[in-house]
C-alpha cells in the first residue's frame, strides 16, 4: 500500500474545492483527520498462544455529525488506508446528504487465518479497546471488506456490555434478529445498480445495448452483477481474487451466482461440469477484466486497481467505482483524456451507507421497515442525489468525481462556515 494514499485522496479535495463556495479556512482543516487511534488487540488463539493484532480507528471530520464508516480486516489496513478511507466516508455520506461526518476502522490481518471463535475474540477484543472513541452520538462502526453482520452482532454485544445497557444503534449491519436493518447486506450493490441504470437512462443508453464487466464478485459486486443481468445488460466477464471468466455473449449470472456460493472460488465455478453445461466462458485474469472492450467496467473489488501503470489499456467507455478509490487520482488524468466518463465511488457505493443510516434511525425509534419500504427510499434518495451531481457536473463543465466532490463539499463548507471563518471574525 504506498504511503501517499491520503495524499491521493487530498488531491480530489483541493482540485473541488476550486469550485465549489467554500472557504480556505474550511479546506485547511479537510486535509486532516480529527483524531485517529491506533490500538493493540491481544488475542488468546484455540492453541492457547497469545497473538497481538494491531487495529485502528480514525474519525476524519464531524462537522455534519457522529462520524460513520465501515471496519475491514485486511492484511494490507495501516494508519495511512484507513485515514484515506475515512476521507472518503466525509465525501461520501455528504454527497448524500446523511447527517453524518466519516470514520473507518481496521484490523491488520488474513482473516481467513482465524478459526470463527478467535475471530470473535478479537472483534470484541478490539471493541474494549475503542470503546470510548464510539458511540450512537460519536462514531458509528458498520462492515466493510472482510467482516459482516455476524461480526458487526458480537462488536454490538460486546459494546453493550462494556456500557452495561443494550446499544443497538452503536454499530449498523447487524444480523436483522440484532436490530439490523431489512436490505441493509445487499443495499450497496442496489444502490449501485440504481445509480448506473439512472444514468445509463440520462444518456439515452439501452440495457440490452451494453456490454459489462465486473471486476469483484463479492457482496457489493455479486449483487449489482445480479440486478444489472435482470434489467437486461449483457454482463460478459466477473472476477474475483482468484480469476474470472468470461462470454462474449453474456454470462448467466444467476447460476454463477449460485456456483460461487456452492464453490467459493470463481476458479472453480468455470471448471465444474454444471456449470459449464449452462454458459460457455472463458477464463480471464483480474488484470485482463480491466481492459475488456466493454461499454461498462465496474471495479468493485480492491483500491489502487486502475493506476498511471494500466489505465491506458482501459477501452470501456464508462467506470462506476463500487469499491472504494480503485482508480487513483493520476489515473483519473489518463481516463479523462481518453474521453472515459467516470462515475466515482462516494456515489456509486454509497448505498451502503445510506442503508446504514436508515438502520440506526430504526434503532433509535425502536419502529422497523419492510424491506420494500427500506429499497424504494434507498431508490429516490439515490437518484436525487445522483441527478444533482450529474446536473453539477453538466453546469460547470466538470467530470463526474469533481462534481460529486464538490458537491459534497459545499454542505460539509456550509457547516465549517457556520460555525465561523476568518471572515466571520474580521468585522
Ligand atoms: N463500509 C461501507 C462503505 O465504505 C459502509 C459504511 C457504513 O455503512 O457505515 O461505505
Amino acid at each position: 500500500m504506498p504511503a501517499t494514499l491520503l495524499t491521493d485522496a487530498s488531491r480530489r479535495l483541493e482540485k473541488a474545492a476550486q469550485y465549489a463556495p467554500i472557504s480556505d479556512d474550511a479546506t485547511e482543516r479537510l486535509k486532516f483527520p480529527k483524531a485517529s487511534l491506533k490500538v493493540a488487540i491481544p488475542v488468546r488463539m484455540d492453541d492457547g498462544s497469545l497473538r497481538v493484532f494491531e487495529g485502528y480507528r480514525v474519525r476524519y471530520d464531524d462537522t455534519r455529525g457522529p462520524t460513520k464508516g465501515g471496519i475491514r480486516f485486511h492484511p494490507n489496513v495501516s494508519l495511512d488506508e484507513v485515514q484515506s478511507l475515512a476521507f472518503w466516508m466525509t465525501f461520501k455520506c455528504a454527497a448524500v446528504n446523511l447527517p453524518f461526518g466519516g470514520a473507518k476502522g481496521g484490523i491488520t490481518l488474513n482473516p481467513k487465518d482465524l478459526s470463527k471463535l478467535e475471530l470473535e475474540r478479537l472483534s470484541r477484543g478490539y471493541i474494549d479497546a475503542i470503546a470510548p472513541f464510539i458511540g450512537p452520538d460519536l462514531d458509528i462502526p458498520a462492515p466493510d471488506m472482510y467482516t459482516n453482520s455476524m461480526v458487526m452482532g458480537w462488536m454490538m454485544d460486546q459494546y453493550s456490555i462494556i456500557k452495561g445497557v443494550r446499544s443497538h444503534a452503536v454499530i449498523t449491519g447487524k444480523p436483522v434478529s440484532m436490530g439490523g436493518s431489512l436490505g441493509r447486506d445487499t443495499a450497496t450493490g442496489i444502490g449501485a445498480f440504481f445509480v448506473i441504470n439512472s444514468m445509463m437512462e440520462k444518456l439515452g443508453k439501452r440495457p440490452e445495448t451494453l456490454t459489462v464487466a465486473i471486476q469483484g464478485f463479492g457482496n457489493a459486486g455479486s449483487v449489482v452483477a445480479q440486478h444489472l443481468f435482470e434489467a437486461g445488460y449483457k454482463v460478459i466477464a466477473v472476477s474475483d481474487s482468484k480469476g474470472g471468466i468470461y462470454n462474449k455473449n453474456g454470462l448467466s449470472i444467476p447460476d454463477v451466482r449460485q456456483f460461487k456460493q456452492t464453490y467459493q472460488k470463481m476458479k472453480d465455478v468455470y471448471c465444474k461440469d454444471t456449470v459449464c453445461n449452462v454458459t460457455n466462458h472463458n477464463t480471464i485474469t483480474n488484470e485482463e477484466i480491466l481492459s475488456l472492450d466493454v461499454d461498462i467496467l465496474i471495479p468493485a473489488a480492491l483500491e489502487n486497481q486502475i493506476t498511471v501503470a494500466n489505465a491506458h489499456n482501459v477501452r470501456a467507455n464508462y467506470i462506476f467505482e463500487v469499491a472504494n478509490g480503485p482508480v487513483t487520482a493520476d489515473a483519473d488524468k489518463i481516463l479523462e483524456a481518453q474521453g472515459v466518463a467516470l462515475f466515482p465511488d462516494i456515489l456509486v457505493n454509497a448505498g451502503g451507507v445510506m442503508v446504514s443510516h436508515f438502520e440506526w434511525v430504526q434503532n433509535r425509534s425502536g419502529l422497523y421497515w419492510k424491506l420494500d419500504k427500506v429499497n424504494k427510499k434507498l431508490q429516490s434518495r439515490i437518484i436525487e442525489e445522483a441527478t444533482t451531481i450529474w446536473q453539477v457536473a453538466r453546469r460547470k463543465d466538470v467530470s463526474f468525481r469533481t462534481a460529486a466532490y464538490i458537491h459534497a463539499l459545499s454542505r460539509i463548507g456550509e457547516a465549517l462556515n457556520d460555525r465561523g471563518t476568518r471572515d466571520y471574525y474580521t468585522y
